[in-house]
């Protein structure tokens, strides 16, 4: 409900989701200048909606994104009541980012970045690798359903990524392992060069979320594209398995 003085005062937000994240505990007052960001956030339903979605720019999705893993951090996630999110995304779905993640059972993108059922589509391979069925599936999340954000999520002490290093051969594992080796050629590291020292292991794993954003850019002109009249951004990040802390990175 408006009040007369440019603000809005919100009492009935009580125990409701905000987008990616928050339950707005208390009654509000918020000046129309920040009003905007806290209608985008609220979430009624229980799901993000379309208008939500398509209301923010992708710069202000990888803001609540930043917020949502902060929560994480300070162990201040939301409360969720899946059932209700189930039912209100039921009938359709309005994410507003894709990630491609790490196989790595450490890095759990929705809840790093404290998000919930609908919020955002997920993508998880070792190494976080790009290939054809991930950029496939990229394209649907951006060019057909709308999402705005593409996040190569890479992580500190990534096993794939130490496998590439240590040209490990094994199965179908020896072909991913291969997409993730251009980036060992392409740090520029001083130290010890083995999977063995943590530093060098990162910073592979870093240039491999730069290699996998080029890649996308360069293998996808429908996302390219997208992002080129400015509809989506692609960007990465590096997660830390010891601190909980997102980096973005590209
Ligand atoms: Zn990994």
């Amino acid at each position: 409900m408006k009040t007369t003085h440019g603000e809005s005062l919100d009492c009935q937000s009580l125990g409701r989701r905000d987008f990616l994240g928050a339950t707005l505990g208390t009654c509000i007052v918020t000046p129309f200048s920040k009003l905007l960001s806290v209608q985008l956030a609220a979430n009624r339903s229980g799901s993000l909606t379309k208008e939500q979605r398509d209301s923010m720019t992708p710069s202000q999705i990888i803001d609540e994104l930043k917020k949502g893993n902060e929560r994480f951090r300070a162990g201040k996630m939301t409360s969720r009541d899946y059932l209700a999110e189930k039912r209100a995304s039921a009938s359709g779905q309005y994410p507003a980012a894709v990630v491609l993640g790490c196989l790595d059972s450490r890095v759990p993108a929705e809840i790093v970045f404290d998000t919930g059922i609908g919020d955002m589509f997920v993508g998880r391979v070792a190494g976080n690798v790009v290939n054809d069925d991930m950029l496939g599936s990229m394209e649907f999340a951006c060019g057909v359903s709308g999402a705005k954000v593409v996040l190569v999520l890479g992580h500190t002490s990534c096993g794939a990524v130490k496998g590439a290093i240590d040209d490990v051969v094994l199965g179908n594992l020896t072909g991913l392992l291969a997409r993730i080796k251009p980036a060992t050629s392409a740090t520029k590291f001083d130290g010890e060069k083995s999977s063995k020292n943590g530093a060098y292991v990162d910073a592979v794993a870093r240039t491999n979320v730069m290699l996998g954003i080029s890649e996308i850019r360069r293998r996808s002109p429908i996302l390219d594209d997208l992002e080129k009249k400015g509809t989506i951004k692609i960007t990465g990040a590096m997660y830390d398995l010891s601190t909980g802390n997102v980096e973005f990175v590209g």
